[in-house]
């Protein structure tokens, strides 16, 4: 299921066919290919969440995800898509402009938007309805190496998540062939300096404080326990 879900994003962001954006090829692009012509205009879209909006309850609530997916993700696509239109970033993938635009100050607006968009999609896809449990066999191996055990390395991503001052993510990667427990401040990625995204928690406070309030720590638990969706780690292991 999850490897669809992958695949979904991917293709979406790569978004090969807007590369034929002459006025003749939009005027061929009629029929069939109406939809894509459109998408042109507007190339990030929101992609669906892999879930009901109240699939992860009672940890996180509809409420919760209604107003982080409905509004803060889809804010940041539609928010790039304006930033986007006419530059020379207009046709680019989401990883392109990520990467095109980290560290660069000037560009730091059309950065967050995207990194934003792309932190996201993926921390849906990095919980799912009773998550938690035991890693599959490759990954918990790659645990243990790493971290000695699984709860050795839930403890690590509670106290990444709980030390992350202000908003911004907590993250199981893969650098340098090794599992590794980073964080990241605000919209910021590992894969601009080189490390691979396995899992991501979301300790902004809109994550949580509709069902938290202050409490980031009893979040981060409860998803670690009961939403984390080793399954997407392993897969992402594997790529
Ligand atoms: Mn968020």
């Amino acid at each position: 299921m999850n490897e669809t879900k992958v695949e979904t994003f991917s293709s979406i962001s790569r978004r090969d066919f807007l590369t034929a954006t002459s006025s003749a090829a939009l005027l061929l692009a009629a029929g069939s290919f109406a939809s894509k012509a459109h998408a042109a205009a507007a190339p990030h879209v929101l992609p669906p969440l892999p879930y009901a909006e109240n699939a992860l309850e009672p940890v996180i609530s509809a409420n919760t995800l209604s107003f982080h997916y409905g509004k803060h993700h889809k804010g940041y696509v539609d928010n790039l898509n304006k930033l986007v239109a006419g530059t020379e970033l207009a046709e680019l993938s989401l990883e392109k402009i990520i990467m095109l635009t980290a560290g660069k100050a000037d560009k730091a607006a059309i950065f967050n938007n995207a990194a934003q968009i792309w932190n996201h999609t993926f921390y849906w896809n990095s919980l799912r309805t009773s998550g938690g449990g035991e890693p599959p066999a490759a990954l918990k191996q790659k645990i243990e190496a790493a971290f000695g055990s699984v709860d050795a390395l839930k403890k690590a991503l509670a106290t990444a998540a709980a030390s992350q001052f202000g908003s911004g993510w907590a993250w199981l990667v893969l650098e340098n062939n090794t599992l590794k427990v980073v964080k990241t401040g605000n919209a910021e990625v590992p894969f601009t300096s080189g490390a691979k995204p396995l899992l991501t928690i979301d300790v902004w406070e809109h994550a949580y404080y509709l069902d938290y309030q202050n409490r980031r720590a009893d979040y981060v638990t409860a998803v670690l326990d009961k939403l984390i969706n080793w399954s997407f780690a392993a897969e992402n292991l594997g790529k």
